[in-house]
């Protein structure tokens, strides 16, 4: 069975520190080589959401991956990611598919250590300091790396990208976090009832429409790609 770790926020706050590693907004650390993201769409720079370290003995074991996506335009083909045509469950990730669906969004997979914090960019999100901790079993339900999916509905887990990599689960998010904004940001542009889109009124910003999210990615020793997909 794949070992599996819950992913809890800290409740006991404090700043970020260079030596965090799993956390919600701040600063994102990332290799000083890695550009940030901007957004396809409209062109603003990419909101940083979170990253994780996921532990030695997962699958992606000293690998983190950083979750940027756009807060500035909303489009209403693009609120979640671009999904697969056809059956999921057990399908094969078209080559080129996994580069391409990231238009709003970007997720950066980097090795751990080469991550230093990027003090050029601005936090929109509030730092939260998040904790890994062994769960107790792989099925064990909520927000968790590694073990095995919790579907809501149907199992839409992939098997393959390109014909040949085989694609493990990373984790999911099926109890969404907040993500808090600090004082200055800007409200995130959603579609408003007139199906405009319009600034939120909230003091938070939702990732993918607050949907449940899993992620798979590619087996170590291929190209890092991660696949996100969506349940409501
Ligand atoms: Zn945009």
């Amino acid at each position: 069975m794949n070992p599996s770790w819950l992913l809890n926020k800290n409740p006991s706050g404090g700043d970020q520190v260079p030596e965090d590693l799993s956390f919600i907004g701040g600063i994102p650390r990332l290799p000083a080589d890695v550009p940030l993201p901007s957004c396809a769409l409209c062109g603003e720079p990419l909101t940083f959401f979170f990253q994780i370290a996921f532990p030695d003995g997962h699958a992606w074991g000293s690998r983190s991956i950083a979750l940027f996506a756009c807060t500035c335009c909303a489009d209403e083909r693009y609120l979640i990611p671009e999904m697969l045509e056809g059956e999921l469950a057990g399908a094969d990730i078209p080559e080129g598919f996994l580069t391409a669906y990231q238009r709003n969004f970007r997720i950066l997979p980097f090795p751990t250590q080469d991550g230093t914090l990027r003090g050029e960019y601005k936090p929109k999100i509030r730092f939260e300091r998040l904790l890994v901790s062994p769960a107790p079993s792989p099925d064990a339900p909520g927000n968790k790396l590694g073990g095995s999916p919790n579907w809501l509905l149907d199992d839409e887990a992939p098997a393959t990208y390109a014909s040949a990599v085989p694609m493990e689960f990373l984790m999911q998010l099926t109890d969404p976090p907040r993500f808090d904004l600090e004082d200055e940001a800007p409200p995130q542009i959603r579609i408003g009832l007139r199906g405009k889109p319009e600034p939120s009124p909230h003091r938070y910003y939702e990732l993918f429409i607050g949907n449940r999210l899993y992620f798979f990615g590619t087996k170590a020793g291929a190209e890092p790609l991660v696949y996100i997909l969506t349940q409501v």
